[in-house]
């Protein structure tokens, strides 16, 4: 039976081999420039072996939600682009601008302190967010004339460098992801006759970037599909060439021999059907297993799969393994590659109601993380 390295009593594999293929599999698909989206500590698999997986990959450019994240990046020593595009209001852009790190601009007073955090050598290099239809941040189609007019003069006066026009897509079905195109490419046409010529211009993240070629637009922002997960219900990791990078464990802390009738965990919501077999996994809620996934999480112990029993507390949770000999410290497999017999993060997301990005990106700080390459 495998174990765990001694001592541990939970833990996270990340494959950065599995993030290097997955990135060199999605640029060769795509014919595109990849910008690897390691917001969210690396959607939980860390954010910094993600990045750097990343980039030897293939990936050129690293996006990320806040500054916060971008400046931890390359506090780390990470020296490729990096763009940040969720700003708190009243921002100062001056310690993201000294670093080089670009900037997602989404209206006129972002642009304006942008410029402010420009030095006389060197420009802020934004990347213009559009509106095309989520109805989150984004310069709307309103504002787009004036946005984009100042943001051509501050560009002939050496304060800023538009490297990219940007937008993010619903995926609410493929027509509507073509109307959002359709209304990305008016706004491309319009920055066009007021004098800005960006090098990039980037719409799809996974989920387009598969299914919706004409989206590509020779750059994607690839986040959940270079962890090796699917953005698509009903198609799996492998059905789409990727490798799930990380994978759950924990080691079995207590085995119990219980007559029938036995309740099991806070409320007894699982009271054992007949005599049984209880292990004890040291994960809980507290740890990112959904405590909606009582009763219904799937794990691997010994290659034999069974299901949690009765509620997830914080710290543990139960699990009925009938007759299987099942001893204390045995490896418990919450999920991980399901082509090597784990079950998969969609398989907990499903139990819990969820999508897979929920699954990783939760698992939380108590889970020590391992970095493998296999
Ligand atoms: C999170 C995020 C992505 C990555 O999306 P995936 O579906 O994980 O590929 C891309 N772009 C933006 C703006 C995001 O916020």
């Amino acid at each position: 039976m495998t174990r765990l390295p001694a001592g541990v009593l939970r833990e996270a594999t990340i494959d950065v081999g599995a993030i290097e293929d997955n990135v060199r599999h999605l640029r060769r698909l795509t014919e595109s420039e990849i910008i690897a989206v390691v917001k969210a500590d690396g959607y939980g698999h860390g954010a910094v072996r993600s990045a750097v997986a990343a980039l030897a990959g293939g990936a050129t450019r690293l996006g990320v939600a806040d500054i916060a994240e971008a400046i931890a990046l390359r506090r780390a020593g990470i020296d490729a682009p990096i763009v940040a595009w969720l700003h708190a209001p009243g921002t100062s852009f001056a310690e993201a601008a000294s670093l080089g790190i670009e900037l997602g601009i989404s209206s006129f007073e972002q642009l304006l302190a942008a410029a402010a955090a420009a030095s006389a050598d060197r420009p802020v290099a934004v990347h213009l967010k559009l509106e095309t239809g989520l109805s989150r941040n984004g310069i709307a189609p309103s504002d787009q004339r004036i946005v984009f007019a100042e943001a051509a003069r501050l560009e002939r006066i050496g304060r800023l460098r538009v490297v990219a026009l940007f937008s993010h897509l619903s995926n609410a079905s493929a027509d509507d992801d073509r109307a959002a195109l359709r209304a990305f490419e008016d706004g491309v046409a319009l920055a066009a006759s007021l004098g800005l010529a960006p090098r990039l211009r980037h719409l799809a993240a996974t989920h387009a970037a598969i299914d919706l070629p004409e989206t590509r637009l020779g750059c994607v922002r690839i986040g959940i599909g270079m962890y090796g997960l699917s953005p698509f219900d009903g198609r799996s990791s492998a059905d789409l060439g990727l490798r799930p990078a990380m994978t759950l464990r924990g080691a079995v802390a207590a085995v119990r021999r219980v007559p029938a009738g036995t309740g099991v965990s806070y409320g007894y919501d699982f009271r054992a059907p007949r005599d049984t077999t209880l292990a004890l996994v040291p994960l809980g809620y507290a740890d990112g297993v959904p405590r909606q996934a009582s009763g219904a999480g799937p794990v691997t112990i010994g290659g034999r799969r069974f299901e949690v029993a009765g509620r997830i507390a914080m710290d543990q949770f139960v699990v009925d393994v009938s007759d299987s000999p099942v001893s204390v410290g045995d490896e418990v497999v919450l999920f991980g590659d399901p082509t090597l017999g784990a079950p998969a993060a969609d398989d907990w997301a499903a139990a819990a109601g969820t999508i897979n990005y929920e699954i990783v990106t939760r698992i939380g700080p108590r889970v020590m993380r391992r970095q493998v390459s296999a």
